[in-house]
């Protein structure tokens, strides 16, 4: 796609949408966002959240990382960048979102270089790739030991999902998200799609698995006294392990 095709795209906007939509635009100006959620996604061009949840603007509040990560809290607070932990944190105590969903998905560039590890020499001579990466090194680790000898989309797969996790239980490391989670003001969702077939997962904690999200009613994966135990990397790898990899 030629880089015209984005102003194109804006002048079919501004004639379009934005013309069709006066109340919603002034509305966002005059009153300023209130979006109740909080979709953490993967910078990947092929899975955009507003696309996915078919939203208008001032719905969701949108972070984009490599693979959906989420750090963990760095206590005490230092004086480096923490670009996600920073939105996080805004989202939550500024905007008081009433949702957090991380959002992963299949066919991951950044997990499968996570997988391939040093093997993985297209991203060996980057700066700063593997370092955020390795935000999921545990489970990528687990999986890979579990998994030893499956196909490696299978483990990719598991990974896929095992970071989707591991960025929730470092949500929950944040102490102004626990207190939320805690007193019900937040829920917590872990999300994973395929698009090789178009199917939306959500983590169902009681079964340890990813289900196909089939309606609008879905368990978050951590809710009001829901044990963090109970979304262990560890199960849900194992369950990965029996299921064919797409
Ligand atoms: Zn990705």
């Amino acid at each position: 796609m030629p880089f015209e095709r984005l102003l194109k795209g804006f002048a079919d906007f501004r004639l379009g949408y934005y013309r069709e939509h006066p109340d919603l635009f002034e509305r966002l100006a005059t009153e300023g966002q209130s979006p109740e959620v909080l979709v953490i996604g993967c910078s990947d061009a092929r899975v955009d959240p507003g696309i996915l949840t078919q939203t208008r603007p001032g719905d969701i509040f949108t972070i984009r990382n490599i693979s959906a990560i989420v750090p963990p809290a760095q206590i005490p607070p230092d004086e480096r960048q923490h670009g996600t932990s920073a939105a996080i944190e805004f989202a939550v105590r500024g905007l008081e979102v009433k949702h957090i969903a991380v959002l992963g998905h299949a066919l991951c560039g950044g997990i499968a270089a996570l997988v391939d590890g040093e093997r993985s020499s297209a991203y060996a001579s980057y700066d700063y790739l593997s370092t955020w990466t390795a935000v999921a090194q545990e489970v990528r680790n687990l999986a890979v030991r579990e998994l030893a000898g499956r196909p490696r989309e299978q483990i990719s797969r598991a990974v896929e999902q095992a970071a989707v996790l591991n960025s929730i239980v470092n949500l929950m490391s944040f102490p102004w998200i626990a207190e939320r989670v805690a007193s019900g003001a937040l829920r917590l969702h872990a999300w994973w799609f395929n698009l090789v077939e178009g199917q939306l997962y959500a983590f169902n904690p009681a079964t340890a698995q990813f289900e196909p999200v089939e309606g609008v009613t879905v368990t978050p994966t951590v809710a009001k006294g829901t044990s963090l135990s109970a979304i262990k990397p560890e199960r849900l790898i194992a369950v990965a392990a029996g299921k064919p990899a797409f």
